[in-house]
Protein backbone atom coordinates (compact mmCIF):
# COMPACT_ATOMS: atom_id res chain seq x y z
CA UNK A 1 0.00 0.00 0.00
CA UNK A 2 0.72 3.65 -0.75
CA UNK A 3 0.40 4.98 2.66
CA UNK A 4 3.86 6.68 2.92
CA UNK A 5 4.25 7.32 -0.50
CA UNK A 6 3.89 10.60 -2.22
CA UNK A 7 1.03 10.03 -4.17
CA UNK A 8 0.93 10.10 -7.51
CA UNK A 9 -1.70 9.66 -9.82
CA UNK A 10 -2.34 9.25 -13.51
CA UNK A 11 -4.69 9.77 -16.76
CA UNK A 12 -3.90 7.14 -18.97
CA UNK A 13 -6.20 7.77 -22.46
CA UNK A 14 -5.78 6.00 -25.44
CA UNK A 15 -5.98 8.38 -28.49
CA UNK A 16 -8.64 6.19 -30.19
CA UNK A 17 -11.68 8.53 -30.31
CA UNK A 18 -12.71 12.18 -28.74
CA UNK A 19 -12.25 13.23 -24.91
CA UNK A 20 -15.51 11.66 -23.55
CA UNK A 21 -16.97 14.09 -20.30
CA UNK A 22 -17.05 10.78 -18.39
CA UNK A 23 -12.74 10.55 -18.93
CA UNK A 24 -12.84 14.02 -18.06
CA UNK A 25 -14.63 13.19 -14.94
CA UNK A 26 -11.89 10.38 -14.27
CA UNK A 27 -9.22 12.82 -14.93
CA UNK A 28 -10.78 15.50 -12.87
CA UNK A 29 -10.86 13.06 -10.16
CA UNK A 30 -6.93 12.33 -10.33
CA UNK A 31 -6.24 15.95 -10.31
CA UNK A 32 -8.01 16.96 -7.36
CA UNK A 33 -6.64 13.55 -5.78
CA UNK A 34 -3.03 14.37 -6.53
CA UNK A 35 -3.78 17.72 -5.43
CA UNK A 36 -5.78 17.41 -2.34
CA UNK A 37 -2.89 15.29 -1.00
CA UNK A 38 0.13 17.50 -2.64
CA UNK A 39 1.00 14.55 -4.76
CA UNK A 40 1.62 14.64 -8.55
CA UNK A 41 -0.59 13.78 -11.53
CA UNK A 42 0.44 12.67 -14.66
CA UNK A 43 -0.52 11.94 -18.21
CA UNK A 44 0.40 9.31 -20.63
CA UNK A 45 -0.67 8.57 -24.25
CA UNK A 46 -1.54 4.85 -24.74
CA UNK A 47 -0.79 4.09 -27.89
CA UNK A 48 0.24 0.68 -28.50
CA UNK A 49 -2.98 -0.07 -30.58
CA UNK A 50 -0.94 1.59 -33.93
CA UNK A 51 -4.20 0.74 -36.14
CA UNK A 52 -6.85 2.67 -33.79
CA UNK A 53 -4.65 5.34 -32.43
CA UNK A 54 -4.44 8.52 -34.44
CA UNK A 55 -2.95 11.86 -33.82
CA UNK A 56 -6.27 14.06 -33.96
CA UNK A 57 -7.66 12.18 -31.32
CA UNK A 58 -4.43 12.96 -29.76
CA UNK A 59 -4.90 15.86 -30.11
CA UNK A 60 -8.44 16.56 -29.09
CA UNK A 61 -7.47 15.08 -25.78
CA UNK A 62 -4.46 17.98 -25.25
CA UNK A 63 -7.33 20.29 -26.50
CA UNK A 64 -9.93 19.30 -23.97
CA UNK A 65 -7.57 19.07 -21.03
CA UNK A 66 -5.97 22.69 -21.78
CA UNK A 67 -9.06 24.05 -22.41
CA UNK A 68 -9.84 22.44 -18.61
CA UNK A 69 -7.27 23.76 -17.02
CA UNK A 70 -5.69 20.47 -16.81
CA UNK A 71 -2.20 19.70 -17.18
CA UNK A 72 0.32 16.99 -16.82
CA UNK A 73 3.27 17.84 -13.74
CA UNK A 74 5.21 16.19 -15.47
CA UNK A 75 6.56 14.78 -19.51
CA UNK A 76 3.72 13.40 -21.09
CA UNK A 77 4.69 9.55 -21.82
CA UNK A 78 3.80 7.93 -24.71
CA UNK A 79 4.12 4.42 -24.69
CA UNK A 80 4.51 3.76 -28.47
CA UNK A 81 8.29 5.47 -27.82
CA UNK A 82 8.92 3.29 -24.98
CA UNK A 83 9.22 -0.14 -26.58
CA UNK A 84 12.89 -0.87 -25.23
CA UNK A 85 11.30 -0.39 -21.88
CA UNK A 86 8.76 -3.14 -22.41
CA UNK A 87 11.40 -5.37 -24.18
CA UNK A 88 13.60 -5.77 -20.92
CA UNK A 89 11.13 -6.22 -18.48
CA UNK A 90 9.48 -8.93 -21.16
CA UNK A 91 13.29 -10.66 -21.89
CA UNK A 92 13.30 -10.58 -17.87
CA UNK A 93 9.82 -12.44 -17.08
CA UNK A 94 11.06 -14.92 -20.12
CA UNK A 95 14.11 -15.54 -18.19
CA UNK A 96 12.71 -16.30 -14.86
CA UNK A 97 9.99 -18.55 -16.01
CA UNK A 98 7.53 -16.11 -15.50
CA UNK A 99 6.44 -15.49 -19.23
CA UNK A 100 6.57 -17.86 -21.90
CA UNK A 101 6.59 -18.16 -25.95
CA UNK A 102 3.51 -20.03 -27.34
CA UNK A 103 2.77 -21.11 -30.47
CA UNK A 104 -0.74 -20.04 -31.61
CA UNK A 105 -3.34 -21.89 -33.55
CA UNK A 106 -4.44 -19.47 -35.94
CA UNK A 107 -7.88 -18.49 -36.58
CA UNK A 108 -9.28 -19.38 -40.24
CA UNK A 109 -9.01 -16.28 -41.69
CA UNK A 110 -5.21 -16.20 -40.83
CA UNK A 111 -4.76 -19.65 -41.57
CA UNK A 112 -3.27 -19.38 -45.60
CA UNK A 113 -0.03 -17.46 -44.06
CA UNK A 114 0.79 -21.09 -43.35
CA UNK A 115 2.80 -20.29 -40.29
CA UNK A 116 1.52 -21.02 -36.89
CA UNK A 117 1.63 -17.39 -35.14
CA UNK A 118 4.33 -16.82 -31.44
CA UNK A 119 2.66 -14.91 -28.41
CA UNK A 120 4.46 -14.47 -25.34
CA UNK A 121 1.91 -15.43 -22.12
CA UNK A 122 2.13 -15.36 -18.75
CA UNK A 123 2.47 -17.73 -16.27
CA UNK A 124 -0.36 -17.28 -14.54
CA UNK A 125 0.41 -18.32 -10.77
CA UNK A 126 -3.00 -19.00 -9.91
CA UNK A 127 -3.98 -17.53 -7.06
CA UNK A 128 -6.51 -15.25 -5.29
CA UNK A 129 -6.11 -11.52 -5.61
CA UNK A 130 -7.41 -8.98 -3.17
CA UNK A 131 -7.48 -5.67 -3.93
CA UNK A 132 -9.06 -2.42 -1.83
CA UNK A 133 -10.73 0.06 -3.95
CA UNK A 134 -11.81 3.44 -2.96
CA UNK A 135 -15.07 3.42 -4.34
CA UNK A 136 -15.73 -0.34 -3.99
CA UNK A 137 -14.35 -1.33 -1.38
CA UNK A 138 -11.95 -4.48 -0.95
CA UNK A 139 -11.93 -7.04 -3.65
CA UNK A 140 -11.34 -10.55 -4.24
CA UNK A 141 -10.74 -12.70 -7.44
CA UNK A 142 -9.48 -16.09 -7.90
CA UNK A 143 -7.17 -15.93 -11.33
CA UNK A 144 -7.24 -19.15 -12.33
CA UNK A 145 -9.89 -18.20 -14.73
CA UNK A 146 -7.63 -16.13 -16.17
CA UNK A 147 -5.40 -18.97 -17.87
CA UNK A 148 -2.05 -18.23 -19.07
CA UNK A 149 -2.97 -14.90 -20.70
CA UNK A 150 -1.59 -13.31 -23.59
CA UNK A 151 1.06 -10.06 -22.50
CA UNK A 152 2.65 -9.22 -25.76
CA UNK A 153 2.33 -10.03 -29.60
CA UNK A 154 6.11 -10.16 -29.64
CA UNK A 155 9.17 -8.74 -27.80
CA UNK A 156 8.99 -5.23 -29.35
CA UNK A 157 4.93 -5.68 -29.50
CA UNK A 158 3.75 -5.32 -25.46
CA UNK A 159 -0.14 -5.42 -24.98
CA UNK A 160 -2.23 -3.03 -22.71
CA UNK A 161 -2.17 -4.98 -19.25
CA UNK A 162 1.93 -5.09 -19.49
CA UNK A 163 2.29 -1.71 -20.81
CA UNK A 164 0.25 -0.20 -18.10
CA UNK A 165 1.88 -2.06 -14.99
CA UNK A 166 5.34 -1.42 -16.34
CA UNK A 167 4.47 2.52 -16.83
CA UNK A 168 2.59 3.22 -13.63
CA UNK A 169 5.58 1.17 -11.83
CA UNK A 170 7.96 3.27 -13.48
CA UNK A 171 6.15 6.91 -12.79
CA UNK A 172 5.83 5.54 -9.19
CA UNK A 173 2.30 5.61 -9.50
CA UNK A 174 0.56 5.39 -6.39
CA UNK A 175 -3.28 5.59 -7.31
CA UNK A 176 -5.37 4.34 -10.11
CA UNK A 177 -7.92 6.11 -10.58
CA UNK A 178 -9.95 5.16 -14.01
CA UNK A 179 -12.75 4.10 -15.85
CA UNK A 180 -15.34 1.16 -14.07
CA UNK A 181 -14.94 -0.79 -17.49
CA UNK A 182 -10.92 -1.49 -16.22
CA UNK A 183 -12.03 -3.27 -13.12
CA UNK A 184 -11.91 -6.64 -14.95
CA UNK A 185 -8.58 -5.81 -15.82
CA UNK A 186 -7.02 -5.37 -12.58
CA UNK A 187 -6.26 -8.87 -11.33
CA UNK A 188 -4.35 -9.33 -14.56
CA UNK A 189 -2.68 -6.22 -13.29
CA UNK A 190 -1.65 -7.25 -10.31
CA UNK A 191 -0.60 -10.75 -11.18
CA UNK A 192 2.19 -8.80 -13.53
CA UNK A 193 3.68 -6.33 -10.67
CA UNK A 194 3.78 -9.04 -8.30
CA UNK A 195 5.81 -11.03 -11.38
CA UNK A 196 8.23 -7.95 -11.54
CA UNK A 197 8.37 -7.01 -8.03
CA UNK A 198 6.43 -3.49 -8.07
CA UNK A 199 4.16 -2.33 -5.06
CA UNK A 200 0.37 -2.58 -5.27
CA UNK A 201 -1.19 0.73 -5.97
CA UNK A 202 -4.74 1.82 -4.16
CA UNK A 203 -7.35 1.58 -6.71
CA UNK A 204 -10.27 3.45 -7.58
CA UNK A 205 -12.77 2.03 -10.36
CA UNK A 206 -14.79 5.52 -11.16
CA UNK A 207 -18.32 4.64 -12.53
CA UNK A 208 -19.61 5.80 -15.93
CA UNK A 209 -21.40 8.75 -16.88
CA UNK A 210 -25.11 7.79 -17.73
CA UNK A 211 -27.03 9.07 -20.58
CA UNK A 212 -30.50 10.33 -20.57
CA UNK A 213 -32.29 6.86 -20.37
CA UNK A 214 -30.17 6.30 -17.26
CA UNK A 215 -28.80 2.76 -18.65
CA UNK A 216 -26.33 3.60 -21.64
CA UNK A 217 -23.56 5.79 -21.40
CA UNK A 218 -23.65 9.06 -22.34
CA UNK A 219 -23.40 9.26 -26.09
CA UNK A 220 -23.65 11.88 -28.70
CA UNK A 221 -27.08 10.22 -29.11
CA UNK A 222 -27.93 12.60 -26.25
CA UNK A 223 -26.92 15.86 -27.51
CA UNK A 224 -23.41 16.17 -26.33
CA UNK A 225 -20.56 13.95 -24.93
CA UNK A 226 -16.86 14.70 -25.83
CA UNK A 227 -15.75 17.92 -23.99
CA UNK A 228 -15.40 19.70 -26.98
CA UNK A 229 -19.47 19.56 -27.65
CA UNK A 230 -19.71 21.28 -24.42
CA UNK A 231 -17.16 24.00 -24.97
CA UNK A 232 -18.87 24.57 -28.68
CA UNK A 233 -22.12 24.89 -26.58
CA UNK A 234 -21.23 27.27 -25.35
CA UNK A 235 -20.17 25.95 -21.21
CA UNK A 236 -17.89 27.32 -19.08
CA UNK A 237 -14.98 25.39 -18.36
CA UNK A 238 -15.03 26.02 -14.74
CA UNK A 239 -19.05 24.88 -14.83
CA UNK A 240 -18.42 21.48 -16.22
CA UNK A 241 -15.66 21.13 -13.57
CA UNK A 242 -18.00 22.17 -11.04
CA UNK A 243 -20.87 19.73 -12.43
CA UNK A 244 -18.31 16.65 -13.40
CA UNK A 245 -17.67 16.64 -9.62
CA UNK A 246 -21.11 17.01 -8.90
CA UNK A 247 -21.97 13.71 -10.78
CA UNK A 248 -22.25 10.45 -8.35
CA UNK A 249 -21.35 12.99 -5.59
CA UNK A 250 -22.12 15.79 -2.90
CA UNK A 251 -20.86 17.33 0.02
CA UNK A 252 -21.28 15.25 3.13
CA UNK A 253 -21.89 18.38 5.60
CA UNK A 254 -23.90 20.94 3.65
CA UNK A 255 -25.80 21.14 0.55
CA UNK A 256 -23.90 23.57 -1.28
CA UNK A 257 -23.18 22.68 -5.03
CA UNK A 258 -21.12 25.84 -6.62
CA UNK A 259 -17.25 25.17 -6.27
CA UNK A 260 -14.47 26.42 -7.81
CA UNK A 261 -11.64 24.31 -8.33
CA UNK A 262 -9.81 25.16 -5.12
CA UNK A 263 -12.61 24.48 -3.63
CA UNK A 264 -13.06 21.25 -4.70
CA UNK A 265 -9.47 20.48 -4.32
CA UNK A 266 -10.26 20.63 -0.60
CA UNK A 267 -13.56 19.83 -0.39
CA UNK A 268 -14.24 16.82 -2.79
CA UNK A 269 -14.17 13.13 -1.09
CA UNK A 270 -13.12 10.48 -3.68
CA UNK A 271 -13.95 7.66 -0.86
CA UNK A 272 -18.04 9.40 -1.02
CA UNK A 273 -18.36 8.84 -5.12
CA UNK A 274 -21.03 6.59 -5.65
CA UNK A 275 -20.84 2.71 -6.98
CA UNK A 276 -23.95 3.33 -9.32
CA UNK A 277 -23.48 5.16 -12.39
CA UNK A 278 -24.10 8.59 -12.65
CA UNK A 279 -27.06 10.05 -14.96
CA UNK A 280 -25.76 12.88 -16.60
CA UNK A 281 -28.30 16.34 -16.21
CA UNK A 282 -28.46 18.53 -18.68
CA UNK A 283 -30.49 20.91 -16.72
CA UNK A 284 -28.89 20.71 -14.12
CA UNK A 285 -25.11 21.02 -15.62
CA UNK A 286 -27.07 24.95 -17.30
CA UNK A 287 -28.09 25.56 -14.05
CA UNK A 288 -24.32 25.37 -12.88
CA UNK A 289 -23.27 27.11 -15.68
CA UNK A 290 -25.49 29.90 -15.24
CA UNK A 291 -24.14 30.06 -11.63
CA UNK A 292 -20.52 30.40 -12.69
CA UNK A 293 -21.81 33.20 -15.59
CA UNK A 294 -23.43 35.29 -12.91
CA UNK A 295 -19.45 35.01 -11.13
CA UNK A 296 -17.96 36.56 -14.36
CA UNK A 297 -16.21 39.74 -14.01
CA UNK A 298 -18.15 41.96 -16.30
CA UNK A 299 -14.84 42.25 -18.44
CA UNK A 300 -15.10 38.25 -18.77
CA UNK A 301 -18.76 38.55 -20.06
CA UNK A 302 -17.54 41.17 -22.61
CA UNK A 303 -14.54 38.57 -23.93
CA UNK A 304 -17.19 35.92 -24.06
CA UNK A 305 -19.48 38.01 -25.46
CA UNK A 306 -17.78 39.30 -27.94
CA UNK A 307 -16.36 35.57 -29.15
CA UNK A 308 -20.25 34.44 -29.39
CA UNK A 309 -21.85 37.50 -30.70
CA UNK A 310 -22.33 36.70 -34.94
CA UNK A 311 -20.54 39.30 -37.14
CA UNK A 312 -24.51 40.11 -38.62
CA UNK A 313 -25.15 41.45 -35.24
CA UNK A 314 -21.27 43.32 -34.28
CA UNK A 315 -20.99 44.84 -38.02
CA UNK A 316 -24.27 46.60 -37.72
CA UNK A 317 -24.09 50.62 -37.97
CA UNK A 318 -25.31 51.50 -34.21
CA UNK A 319 -22.73 48.48 -32.48
CA UNK A 320 -20.48 49.58 -30.48
CA UNK A 321 -18.66 48.02 -27.68
CA UNK A 322 -19.48 50.23 -25.17
CA UNK A 323 -22.97 49.52 -26.04
CA UNK A 324 -22.08 45.98 -25.33
CA UNK A 325 -20.72 47.28 -22.07
CA UNK A 326 -23.78 48.25 -21.09
CA UNK A 327 -25.49 45.52 -22.21
CA UNK A 328 -23.19 43.05 -20.19
CA UNK A 329 -25.85 42.96 -17.30
CA UNK A 330 -29.26 42.88 -19.67
CA UNK A 331 -27.08 39.47 -20.96
CA UNK A 332 -26.20 38.41 -18.06
CA UNK A 333 -29.24 38.09 -16.74
CA UNK A 334 -30.72 36.04 -20.06
CA UNK A 335 -28.21 33.27 -20.74
CA UNK A 336 -27.73 30.08 -18.97
CA UNK A 337 -24.61 29.16 -21.97
CA UNK A 338 -22.90 31.62 -24.09
CA UNK A 339 -24.66 29.72 -26.99
CA UNK A 340 -27.54 31.40 -25.91
CA UNK A 341 -26.49 34.95 -26.92
CA UNK A 342 -25.72 33.86 -30.73
CA UNK A 343 -29.13 31.94 -31.11
CA UNK A 344 -30.88 35.26 -29.42
CA UNK A 345 -29.23 37.74 -31.65
CA UNK A 346 -29.36 35.13 -34.44
CA UNK A 347 -33.34 35.66 -34.02
CA UNK A 348 -33.23 39.76 -34.01
CA UNK A 349 -33.33 39.71 -30.16
CA UNK A 350 -30.18 42.18 -30.12
CA UNK A 351 -30.49 44.05 -33.22
CA UNK A 352 -31.73 46.73 -31.36
CA UNK A 353 -27.81 47.46 -30.20
CA UNK A 354 -26.91 47.82 -33.64
CA UNK A 355 -29.97 49.43 -35.82
CA UNK A 356 -32.68 51.75 -35.45
CA UNK A 357 -35.46 48.99 -35.74
CA UNK A 358 -38.04 49.19 -38.71
CA UNK A 359 -41.40 50.09 -37.01
CA UNK A 360 -45.05 48.13 -38.23
CA UNK A 361 -47.52 51.59 -37.28
CA UNK A 362 -50.17 48.95 -35.97
CA UNK A 363 -48.10 47.53 -33.40
CA UNK A 364 -46.58 51.12 -31.97
CA UNK A 365 -49.99 51.68 -30.96
CA UNK A 366 -50.93 49.61 -27.23
CA UNK A 367 -53.71 47.59 -28.27
CA UNK A 368 -56.30 49.56 -26.05
CA UNK A 369 -55.05 53.07 -27.16
CA UNK A 370 -55.34 55.04 -30.88
CA UNK A 371 -52.35 56.57 -33.23
CA UNK A 372 -53.12 60.49 -31.84
CA UNK A 373 -52.97 59.55 -27.75
CA UNK A 374 -49.93 57.36 -28.73
CA UNK A 375 -48.20 60.18 -30.85
CA UNK A 376 -48.87 62.35 -27.61
CA UNK A 377 -47.83 60.23 -25.06
CA UNK A 378 -44.39 59.86 -27.26
CA UNK A 379 -44.20 63.54 -27.52
CA UNK A 380 -45.08 64.23 -23.92
CA UNK A 381 -41.99 61.32 -23.38
CA UNK A 382 -39.28 63.65 -25.62
CA UNK A 383 -40.53 66.14 -23.27
CA UNK A 384 -40.01 64.67 -19.70
CA UNK A 385 -36.12 63.08 -20.93
CA UNK A 386 -35.16 66.04 -22.63
CA UNK A 387 -32.50 67.38 -19.68
CA UNK A 388 -31.29 63.05 -19.49
CA UNK A 389 -27.86 62.90 -20.29
CA UNK A 390 -26.06 61.13 -22.99
CA UNK A 391 -25.36 58.12 -20.92
CA UNK A 392 -27.91 58.33 -18.20
CA UNK A 393 -28.83 54.71 -16.84
CA UNK A 394 -32.03 52.66 -17.03
CA UNK A 395 -33.28 54.06 -12.96
CA UNK A 396 -32.84 57.46 -14.76
CA UNK A 397 -35.50 57.03 -17.24
CA UNK A 398 -37.56 55.68 -15.13
CA UNK A 399 -37.42 58.22 -12.67
CA UNK A 400 -38.82 60.59 -15.71
CA UNK A 401 -40.91 58.45 -17.30
CA UNK A 402 -42.71 56.93 -14.81
CA UNK A 403 -44.61 59.10 -12.96
CA UNK A 404 -46.42 60.57 -16.86
CA UNK A 405 -46.81 56.34 -17.16
CA UNK A 406 -48.56 56.10 -14.04
CA UNK A 407 -51.22 59.03 -14.63
CA UNK A 408 -51.41 57.76 -18.58
CA UNK A 409 -51.67 54.44 -18.25
CA UNK A 410 -48.54 52.19 -18.33
CA UNK A 411 -49.66 49.74 -21.48
CA UNK A 412 -50.52 53.01 -23.54
CA UNK A 413 -46.98 54.87 -22.74
CA UNK A 414 -44.69 51.94 -22.11
CA UNK A 415 -45.57 49.70 -24.98
CA UNK A 416 -44.77 52.37 -27.58
CA UNK A 417 -41.84 53.78 -25.94
CA UNK A 418 -40.61 49.63 -26.03
CA UNK A 419 -41.37 48.85 -28.96
CA UNK A 420 -40.28 52.09 -30.85
CA UNK A 421 -36.35 51.61 -29.26
CA UNK A 422 -36.55 47.47 -29.97
CA UNK A 423 -38.57 46.79 -32.87
CA UNK A 424 -39.72 43.89 -30.84
CA UNK A 425 -43.01 42.55 -29.02
CA UNK A 426 -40.83 40.78 -27.16
CA UNK A 427 -37.97 42.62 -25.69
CA UNK A 428 -35.97 43.94 -22.85
CA UNK A 429 -38.04 46.88 -20.94
CA UNK A 430 -37.63 50.41 -22.37
CA UNK A 431 -35.59 51.65 -19.39
CA UNK A 432 -32.95 48.89 -19.82
CA UNK A 433 -32.82 49.61 -23.52
CA UNK A 434 -32.53 52.96 -22.99
CA UNK A 435 -29.95 53.26 -20.41
CA UNK A 436 -28.23 51.07 -22.84
CA UNK A 437 -28.54 53.13 -26.07
CA UNK A 438 -27.68 56.36 -25.28
CA UNK A 439 -30.00 59.51 -24.90
CA UNK A 440 -29.33 60.55 -28.53
CA UNK A 441 -30.04 57.07 -29.59
CA UNK A 442 -33.55 56.73 -27.92
CA UNK A 443 -34.62 60.23 -29.04
CA UNK A 444 -34.20 59.59 -32.55
CA UNK A 445 -35.99 56.51 -32.13
CA UNK A 446 -38.67 57.55 -30.43
CA UNK A 447 -38.97 60.65 -33.10
CA UNK A 448 -38.69 58.23 -35.82
CA UNK A 449 -42.15 56.31 -34.14
CA UNK A 450 -43.34 59.58 -33.72
CA UNK A 451 -42.93 60.55 -37.50
CA UNK A 452 -44.31 56.85 -38.70
CA UNK A 453 -47.55 57.20 -36.70
CA UNK A 454 -47.91 61.07 -38.07
CA UNK A 455 -47.19 60.63 -41.95
CA UNK A 456 -49.62 57.54 -41.63
CA UNK A 457 -52.32 59.92 -40.09
CA UNK A 458 -51.89 62.33 -42.87
CA UNK A 459 -52.69 59.14 -45.60
N1 LIG B 1 -5.82 3.40 -21.89
C1 LIG B 1 -6.93 3.03 -21.11
C2 LIG B 1 -8.17 3.72 -21.65
O1 LIG B 1 -8.11 4.57 -22.47
C3 LIG B 1 -6.79 3.40 -19.66
C4 LIG B 1 -5.97 2.43 -18.91
C5 LIG B 1 -5.85 2.72 -17.45
O2 LIG B 1 -6.28 3.78 -16.99
O3 LIG B 1 -5.28 1.87 -16.77
O4 LIG B 1 -9.25 3.44 -21.24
Amino acid sequence: MSTERRVVTRFAPSPTGTLHIGSARTTLMNVLYARKHNGTFLLRIEDTDTARSKPEFEKNIFDSLAWLGIQSDSEILRQSERGEVYKKYLSKLIEEGKAYISKEDLSDEEEQSDKRREVIRFKNPNVVITFEDIVRGTVSVDTTDLSDFVIARSLSEPLYHLAVVIDDYESKVTHVIRAAEHLSNTPRQILLQQAIDAPQPTYAHIPVVLGKDGKKKLSKRDGAASVMDFKDAGYLPEAIINYLALIGWHPSESDKEIFSFDELVSEFELEKVQKAGGQFDIEKLKWVNREHILKLSDLEMMEHSKKWLPQSLTTLPEWSEERLTRSIPLIRERISTFLDIRTMAEQGEWDFLGIAPTLDSKVIVWKKSSKEETVKHLQQILIVIKDVPELANSQEYENVIMPYADENGRGEVLWPLRYSLSGKERSPGPFEIAGILGASAVRSRIQNAIDQLTNDHAQ
